[in-house]
């Protein structure tokens, strides 16, 4: 119940005063005005409705204490007045009072005007109760928000910080003054833990999505020191009851600690002890992964198992520290022949596993298993006596020998005992197919490497006419690998491995060099003779090419104009900048350049323009083409008119038929070739028939 004290000095009044208000409030009298302060005081009341006129202390007088005194001035006083009385109405009013009672008393008017004021009174007080509850809440809040572990940062909408905590500063190495205001941005640098790549704050991700959002997995906050941390965080947007956004609060942990320790137990559940390799739990993983990425990107992946020889024995007769000692060796042998990408795990006693994933695996871990072999058989040394290991590898890819990673691990366990029983030191494949074709390969590999090495490869020549003068002016050099059996072997066959190899170089130099001799040795019959030789691309990687090339040109004592050199659109199209610079260097020997199988390529003719090419090669496809289709023809016919008006020689290769040779030669080509003028034939051949009958001059 709230209380009104009423001072006046007359009694009636009083009373038609406590009967207007007595419904509304408890009330308290006071007769005498020397009592008005102290009974005031004592009561404290939510209204005072005072007298002006009275003896001793005035109305006024009283009012003018009570709103001098410190805890009673807001209680607000209604004065009594008499109807005329205006002046003094106004005196009230600049003392204070919030509204006017007046003589004679109308209990209606007096009763609604107290009901009034009271529940304004009541509402205010409501209203502090309220603003202190909220005060002190907020209060509570702040202390929360410092003394807890986690960081809190709150932004307003456009971004700014309005609240940074001690653990956010200590974390962001920001204090709050420097802090406030600023963009979050600046203030928390949060990093991708693997790329270091600047991740978008949550805190601003949540502005933009409106609800609350988890910061990714393995961020990093690095602070304005330098220091780094491991963050776990959220983020929620502040909206208010309108639904107004009106900023966001992140909160975050420091979990360094914790991810170390992670990361410290999932490497022990996961690695070998004695060689720290990956053990077979979490190369199972690596593999059910690989597969699943192999699934989407098409390509396929290796596992090789791979066993150490005899390796029972050297434990059972060595001991156990031998063994330990003879593992940690191979592995670490091992280890070095394969880059960081590759998984070498160690999946039983002497048994190690790895997992290929690159591209075309099934090319890379017969190499890779070659290597592993080569290393294993390199002396260990045990107690001062030297010993031989040996491996026996087994293969299984994916996805052409396993449908998954339990299988490809049986299969390559299968390829494992197959290396063994065919007398170890060696690597199988599950694959038959793949067995027989990788062992083709190798086979030629060898055959190859043998030829290069004795120099044996054969060069054959194979005519070119020209088609004014219906005379042989040249020839092309085309490689072959003549077998022990006398067999001759395709280029086909063998150029991209010689690429693949490396072989390539060596290769293409000897056929440069044969060709050369050959030109010396027509010398005494024809001096402009040109013989053109086949440059593969992998040879232009090489910066000496040009360098080499001259020095073999000036070995054999011969003019750089009898030589061509025919190089293949793809090949130029890998290095611009350094295939340019050979190929200047080469033209300014004088050499003459071809650009061989023109138009099974992509490259425009004016890219090729920037090269300093002389000679136009149009491919044998379309040639062949040219008799039944009109399409071939009117390539054909195009190529020609802009070689022509490039000034450059045009060459038909792969002339076939009568009728090709005559369109060509209607479309003004200047030289053909092909099997309807003369199958490509050896050197000696070739000179008997073309060279040796010219006479000489
Ligand atoms: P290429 O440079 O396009 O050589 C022309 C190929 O077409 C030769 O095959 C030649 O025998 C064949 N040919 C010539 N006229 C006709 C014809 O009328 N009809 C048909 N069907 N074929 C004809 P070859 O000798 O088997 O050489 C194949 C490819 O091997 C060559 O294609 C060339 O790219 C490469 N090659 C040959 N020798 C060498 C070499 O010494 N170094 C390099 N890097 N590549 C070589
Ligand atoms: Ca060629
Ligand atoms: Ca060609």
């Amino acid at each position: 119940m709230q209380k009104v004290v009423i001072i006046d000095d007359e009694p009636t009044t009083l009373s038609i005063l406590e009967h207007a208000v007595s419904t509304l409030a408890d009330v308290i009298l006071v007769s005498q005005s020397t009592q008005a302060l102290s009974s005031i005081r004592k009561t404290k009341p939510d209204i005072v409705i005072l007298d002006i006129n009275m003896p001793e202390i005035s109305g006024f007088d009283v009012c003018r204490e009570l709103k001098s005194s410190q805890d009673m001035r807001d209680i607000p006083v209604i004065f009594i007045t008499s109807l005329a009385d205006s002046e003094n109405e106004q005196i009230a009013l600049s003392l204070g009072a919030i509204d006017f009672i007046t003589k004679p008393i109308d209990i209606e008017l007096c009763k609604m005007r107290v009901r009034n004021h009271l529940t304004i009174q009541r509402q205010k007080k409501m209203l502090t109760d309220v603003n202190s509850a909220l005060e002190a809440e907020k209060k509570q809040l702040a202390i929360t928000l410092k003394s807890i572990g986690d960081g809190v940062i709150s932004i307003d909408a456009s971004g700014d910080v309005t609240f940074i905590n001690p653990v956010a500063q200590r974390l962001t190495g920001f204090s709050e003054k420097e802090a406030l205001s600023k963009p979050i941005e600046s203030v928390m640098d949060l990093r991708d833990t693997a790329t270091d790549e600047a991740l978008l704050n949550p805190a601003l991700y949540t502005l933009e999505v409106k609800r609350p959002v988890a910061m990714s997995y393995g961020a990093i906050l690095i602070s304005r020191h330098g220091q780094r941390f491991r963050v776990e965080d959220t983020a929620s947007p502040i909206i208010d009851d309108d639904g107004t956004l009106k900023g966001a609060v992140i909160v975050f942990q420091d979990v360094s600690e914790a991810v170390e320790m992670a990361v410290k137990m999932t490497h022990l559940t996961n690695h070998d002890q004695l060689t720290g390799l990956p053990n077979r739990v979490l190369l199972h993983d690596r593999v059910v992964q690989a597969i699943s990425r192999s699934f989407h990107s098409r390509q396929s992946i290796a596992l090789l198992l791979i066993d150490i020889d005899n390796f029972k024995y050297l434990n059972d007769s060595l001991g156990h520290q031998v063994g330990d000692f003879v593992i940690s060796s191979v592995a670490k042998r091992l280890n070095n022949i394969i880059d960081d990408r590759v998984t070498l795990a160690r999946v039983g006693g002497d048994e190690f596993a790895c997992l290929l994933t690159a591209e075309d695996s099934h090319v890379g871990a017969d190499v890779v298993a070659a290597e592993f072999l080569k290393t294993a058989r390199e002396p260990i040394e045990i107690d001062g006596i030297s010993h031989q290991l040996s491996l026996s590898i087994g293969i299984s890819l994916y996805p052409q020998d396993a449908v998954n990673a339990e299988e490809m691990m049986r299969h390559a366990d299968t390829a494992m005992y197959r290396a063994k029983s065919k007398g170890k030191d060696r690597f199988s494949f599950f694959s038959n197919d793949l067995q027989r074709a990788m062992h083709n390969r190798l086979d030629m590999e060898l055959k190859l490497r043998r030829a290069i090495e004795a120099n044996s490869l054969a060069v054959y020549l194979q005519p070119k006419y020209d088609f004014e003068s219906k005379h042989v002016v040249g020839a092309e050099s085309l490689v072959r690998l003549i077998d022990e059996d006398g067999e001759v072997i395709s280029p086909d066959q063998f150029i991209s491995l010689a690429e693949e190899t490396g072989l390539i170089h060596q290769l293409g130099k000897q056929v440069l060099q044969k060709s050369c001799e050959f030109v010396a040795s027509c010398s005494p019959h024809t001096s402009d003779f040109k013989i053109a030789v086949n440059v593969a691309a992998k040879q232009l990687e090489n910066p000496n090419f040009a360098a080499e090339v001259q020095a073999i040109i000036k070995g054999a004592g011969i003019a750089p104009e009898s030589i061509e050199l025919e190089v293949t659109e793809s090949a130029l199209m890998h290095d611009f900048e350094q295939t340019r610079l050979i190929l200047e260097s080469l033209s300014a020997l004088n050499v003459t350049l071809a650009l061989d199988d023109f138009g099974t390529g992509y490259s425009s003719l004016s890219y090729l323009r920037q090269f300093p090419l002389n000679v136009l090669k149009i491919d044998r496809s379309f040639v062949i083409d040219m008799d039944d289709e009109q399409q071939a023809l009117d390539i054909v016919t195009a190529i020609v008119r802009l070689a022509l008006s490039l000034n450059m020689t045009i060459v038909a290769e792969g002339i076939e038929t009568m009728s090709q040779f005559n369109a060509l030669q209607a479309l003004g080509c200047h030289l053909g070739q092909g099997y309807f003028l003369h199958k490509p034939i050896a050197m000696a051949d070739f000179f008997d028939k073309f060279i040796a009958n010219i006479e000489v001059a």
